[in-house]
This record gives C-alpha cells, structure tokens and sequence, in this order.
C-alpha cells in the first residue's frame, strides 16, 4: 500500500514537471526576441512582455502570430511607399503641347501671313515683315535671307494667284530646316549605356530637363539612372532626387561640393554595372570664366568615358533670354561638343525664331522643345510641326 502511494506520487511529480517544463518552453519562446529581418538601426524593440499570472496556456497550435514579439516601427517607416508616377504618354502630351506651341507662337505666323496677304506689297510692307521676323529672334541674317526669299517669290508667283500661306510656310520651313537628323542619342554601343551630358547656364532649365527627358525614357520603358553632377548647388541636387523618385530612378549623387566629374563617373559606372539603356548625367552651370568651364565640363567628359562614351551633349537654352542666350551658346559650344539644343520656355515667350538663329550660329539642331512647368512640358523638336504651329 505504502509502496503505491510511493508510485502514485512519483507519477504525478513527475506529470507535473512535464507540464512545466513544456509550459516553460512556450513562455519562453514567446519572450525570446525574434532576429529582426535585416536589422536595422531604426527599428526599436521593446523589452519583453512577461507573461501574467493567470494567463492560458497556450495551446501548440496557436497561430505563430501570438507568438511575435511586439516590434514598434517608427512612423516614418510605416508611411507607404509613395506610389510611382505614370508619366504621360507620348500621343497625348505631343498634342497637348503642339496646341501649346501654337498659342505661343500662332501670333508670329499670323502677323506674317497678314502682312503677305496685303494686296499691295510695298516698301513699308516688306519693312513690318522685317520688323516681326527681328522681333522674333530669327536674327539679322535669316531676316534678310527670307525676306529676299519671299519679295522674289511673290513678285514672281504672285501674279499667278500664288497662296501667301504656301510661300510663307515653305520658306519658313526651309528656313528651320527640316533635314537636320533630330534623333537624341540615348542608346549606347556594345551593350553600354547611351550617356547623355546635359549643360548649360544656371536657371536655364538643365535640372528640370533632365527629369523630364528621363520620365519620356520611363514612359518608353527605357531603364535609366541620373547623376546629379550639379554639386555646387545643394538644391539642384535635391531637385533632381525628387524627379528621380516620382517615377523610380536611381539618382546618384554626392556630398555638396563633391568634384562633378566624380559624381559623373559613379553616375555611368553604376549605369554600366546595372546594364541601364541611359545615363543623364546634369552639370554644373556656374558661367565661369572660359578657361574655368572648359577644364571643368572638359574633365567630366573624360572622366566619364572611362566608363562608356558621351553620345549626346545637349546645350539647354532659356529662349526668352535673347542675345544673351546666344552668346552663352556660343561659349558653351566652344568647351564641349554640342550635339543638340534645347530650347526652354518656349510657352512664356513669342520668341520661337531663335530656334533658327541659334541653330544658324552653332550648325547643331534643336532637338527638344520645354513648352512650360509641367512634368511632361518636354517635347521633341519637328520642324513641319513648328511651322505649323506658327502659322496657326
Ligand atoms: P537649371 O539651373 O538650369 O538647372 O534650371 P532649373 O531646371 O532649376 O529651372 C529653372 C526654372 O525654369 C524653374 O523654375 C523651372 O520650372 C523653369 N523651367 C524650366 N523649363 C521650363 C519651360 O520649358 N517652361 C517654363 N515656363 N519654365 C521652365
């Protein structure tokens, strides 16, 4: 009897135990800390909770998630993503933008063509065409050369009826002219990336047509990646980050103040590393003296084809800015190659005929137009559809 007693009693010391230890094992899986996926130094985990007193035991087939520790995530960390931006695509933002274009320009055409349409063309006539076209920016040389153009023509097919419309828009065309190969080099050779170099004076509009040629490219599912070689000024910097973000590219970029060239560098080595269709690599534009610019855009241009070779140099001009436009023009083209132009603000101005006088003066096409603020404000330069536009 005494001896089953003994029994009973080791039988039920040792249930006991059992039932501890594996209550134990539980509790304890449950404090324990989880590794944190990729620990990482802005995720604070709190201590952990015990276990109350009266608290259930919990059964094994408890869903894991009772067994997580509590993980508190800063806020910052739990904001969703901000979603990516479509950009515009490309049917829809050229109409957009050639009605644009004509209502910044239609008035020149107009003028002209009301001009051509008197029924007299005298002295004073041919004067007030001169007039408009000068006020247009075309330039003295293209001036008089359409000017002897058209009194030729209409003396000459005038008396057959000849439409003023016609003579006016082959001659402006033939003017802006429509064989210049206006393609952007944005693919490179041999599995390399195309690098575009994007220069220009500050305030021109270099920055913002950087991000918006890269969101044409995005909406054409090209891969890019930008560098913000613009590093003398921290804003420019920041700008371009935030382009990159709206539509997900990679930006590279360094400390303020770092050497452009190095920047420009790591912008087409990562490029190059990720196997990216474009490399649009943004620079400084500080209208230093010459010497200045040319080491410097001369240095970037060599550091970068390093790596891979520049195959567009894109010169951004502001077109309201006249003749002082050209004469930046004319600086920037003599320190680097210019492969094409790019004439902003052509919506806030009626000054469309530089697009003659600038590709008169450097013998390189306008190959993109920025026709106002907006993300997808960029469109490619057509000659036809700019006489068009003109001629309302
Ligand atoms: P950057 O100094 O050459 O890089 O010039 P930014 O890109 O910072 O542009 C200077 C200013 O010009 C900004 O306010 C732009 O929004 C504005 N801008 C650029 N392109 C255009 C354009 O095509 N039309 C208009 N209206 N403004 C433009």
């Amino acid at each position: 009897m005494d001896a089953l007693a003994l029994l009973i009693l080791v039988v039920a010391l040792v249930g006991l135990g059992l039932v501890a230890t594996v209550t134990g094992l539980i509790v304890g899986r449950r404090r324990g800390p989880k590794p944190l996926p990729n620990t990482h130094t802005d995720v604070i985990v709190k201590p952990p909770v015990e276990a109350a007193e009266d608290e259930p035991p919990v059964e094994l087939s408890s869903p894991p998630a009772t067994l997580e520790p509590e993980v508190e995530v800063p806020e910052e960390l739990l904001e969703e993503a901000p979603a990516l931006e479509r950009p515009e695509g490309t049917a829809s933002r050229l109409v957009r933008l050639r009605q644009r274009l004509a209502g910044s320009q239609g008035a020149l055409g107009r003028g002209l063509l009301a001009l051509l349409s008197r029924d007299r063309l005298d002295e004073d006539t041919w004067e007030s065409i001169e007039d408009t076209l000068l006020t247009a920016d075309i330039g003295v040389g293209p001036t008089q050369e359409l000017v002897e153009r058209l009194r030729t023509r209409m003396r000459v097919e005038g008396g057959t009826g000849a439409d003023a419309r016609t003579v006016l828009r082959e001659e402006l065309l033939a003017l802006v002219d429509p064989s210049m190969d206006r393609r952007l080099q944005v693919s490179g050779a041999d599995g390399q990336p195309g690098v575009v170099l994007v220069v220009g004076v500050n305030g021109a509009g270099k920055t913002t047509t950087v991000g918006k040629i890269s969101r044409i490219l995005v909406a054409e599912d090209h891969s890019v990646v930008l560098g913000a070689a613009d590093t003398f000024r921290a804003a420019a910097v920041e700008q371009l980050a935030t382009w990159g973000e709206r539509v997900g590219v990679e930006v590279v970029r360094g400390p303020e103040g770092t050497d452009p060239a190095s920047v420009a560098f790591e912008a087409v080595k990562e490029g190059v590393t990720r196997g990216v269709d474009t490399v649009i690599v943004d620079t400084a534009g500080r209208l230093q003296n010459k010497a200045g610019l040319m080491d410097e855009l001369g240095k970037v241009k060599r550091v970068i084809e390093k790596q891979a070779p520049v195959t567009e140099v894109l010169l951004v001009l502001d077109a309201t800015t006249g003749q002082n436009g050209m004469i930046q023009a004319r600086v920037f083209s003599e320190v680097v190659d210019v492969t094409g132009i790019v004439l902003t603000k052509l919506d806030g101005s009626a000054k469309g005929g530089i697009v003659v006088a600038v590709q008169r003066e450097l013998g390189v096409p306008v190959k993109l137009v920025g026709l106002g603020e907006g993300a997808d404000d960029l469109a490619p330069f057509d000659a036809g559809a700019f006489v068009d536009a003109l001629l309302g």
